[in-house]
């Protein structure tokens, strides 16, 4: 009898119709590249893909983590055979943890002799009838769920213990591409988690102003890039000196306009490299009302100037919602480090929260925009992970 990995995908590709193929071909690249260098066996069966593998652990670990997936199972394959589904089903049940328990079965096979709830009661009556400990049948909420799967060739049986839930989500790959501005604080990282796992590919900058923020907190960026990388392919970092455009806004511009005249540099520099790299989007960690320079008149001012769309998948997320989500991806801990960025350094005293487009034209027109975004984008640096 072996263990191999059952890897269900999200219900929502089953949706795809005609594209259906292609989901599920992108999805099976993904996870063949998530395994680069473990030795595996793959095989795909209408609606389920099966990977035998000695190298269980790892891999479940890093399956889990492909955008696509529901569920990652460590399944036991066993002849189609009652008897031996009967006996793999108590052995199984005797290594999880609770006082009650449901079997349940699905059928692909129709030409095996029961229906899914015959050899559902069957097999929990067999459970019930040689468990030596108290054991109760519990349909609604039980302790210990039993998969049984049979399919033509072989039936699976895994318990609940035995499933690590997946990242959901689309293909990485299957919806375009954007890049995201990537800052060291806490929504940003969760706004391209949240594009990657829609199937966007995504791409970063970051916007240094060296000597005013540090090399630890340029780093803690990278990090952050880092980590999303587990959940993507490879992902550039472009990271952007931008001390010039501020010192430059500083001089010309009023003070109260410092940020929004910033941000709009920020869009810019992102819509710029973005045509220069082919990607088709923007994407920002900003969310409605959540600081001063993100109210509706400042989100319109600054989206003003993209030449693409502008994606903000945080736009109507609560703060908290925002860091649960971070925890669970894992950027929490990195994003919380408290190193100061760039935006924190020029802020004004009192910042407009109410800008109007035609003003801050008229203030732009003091600075050499072309130049400033130029010269820039000429002088990063770039990052691969
Ligand atoms: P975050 O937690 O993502 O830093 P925030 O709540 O601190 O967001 P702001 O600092 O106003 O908000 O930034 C809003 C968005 O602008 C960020 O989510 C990010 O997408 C972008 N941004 C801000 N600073 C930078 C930076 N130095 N480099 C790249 N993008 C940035
Ligand atoms: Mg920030």
């Amino acid at each position: 009898m072996k263990e191999l990995i059952l890897v269900k995908y999200a219900p929502e590709i089953f949706l795809k119709g005609l594209n259906r193929g292609k989901f599920e071909k992108k999805l099976r690249d993904n996870i063949c590249k998530k395994l680069e260098n473990i030795k595996v066996e793959f095989i795909h069966d209408s609606g389920r893909y099966f990977i035998k593998t000695d190298e269980i652990e790892e891999s479940v670990k890093r399956i889990s983590k492909v955008f696509g997936i529901l569920e990652v199972c460590v399944v036991k394959e066993v002849s189609i055979d009652l008897d031996e589904i009967k006996a793999v089903s108590l052995d199984k049940i005797k290594k999880c943890e609770g006082k009650t328990f449901k079997v349940k079965t699905n059928r692909a096979n129709k030409n095996f002799e029961m229906n899914s709830m015959e050899v559902s009661r069957t097999v929990g009556g067999y459970i019930l009838a040689n468990y030596e400990k108290d054991l109760n049948v519990d349909v609604k909420n039980p302790d210990i769920l039993i998969n049984i799967e049979i399919r033509n060739n072989y039936a699976y049986i895994w318990s609940n213990s035995d499933i690590t839930e997946g990242a959901a989500g689309l293909p990485y790959g299957m919806n375009g591409s954007t890049m995201l501005m990537l800052s060291g604080g806490i929504d940003s990282p969760v706004a391209g988690y949240l594009m990657a796992r829609r199937g966007v590919e995504v791409s970063c900058v970051y916007y240094h102003s060296h000597p005013y923020t540090s090399e630890r907190a340029k780093d803690k960026v990278k990090d952050l890039a880092k980590i999303l990388s587990t959940y993507t392919e490879r992902i550039n970092l472009y990271i952007v000196p931008f001390t010039d455009i501020q010192m430059s806004i500083i001089k010309n511009c009023r003070e109260d306009e410092l940020t929004i005249i910033m941000r709009r540099f920020m869009m810019r520099v992102a819509c710029k490299l973005a045509e220069k790299y082919n990607i088709d989007s923007v994407t920002t960690g900003e969310s409605i009302g959540q600081v001063a320079s993100q109210t509706m008149d400042g989100l319109i001012v600054s989206d003003n100037c993209a030449d693409r769309p502008a994606f903000r998948p945080l736009i109507a997320m609560d703060k908290t919602d925002i860091m649960d989500i971070s925890r669970k991806i894992g950027t929490y801990e990195t994003s919380i480090l408290p190193y100061e960025d760039c935006c924190t350094i020029f802020v004004p005293k009192h910042p407009k929260t109410n800008p109007k487009l035609e003003p801050i034209i008229k203030q732009e027109e003091n600075l050499d925009i072309d130049e400033l975004v130029n010269v820039a984008i000429d002088n990063m640096e770039i990052v691969t992970y």
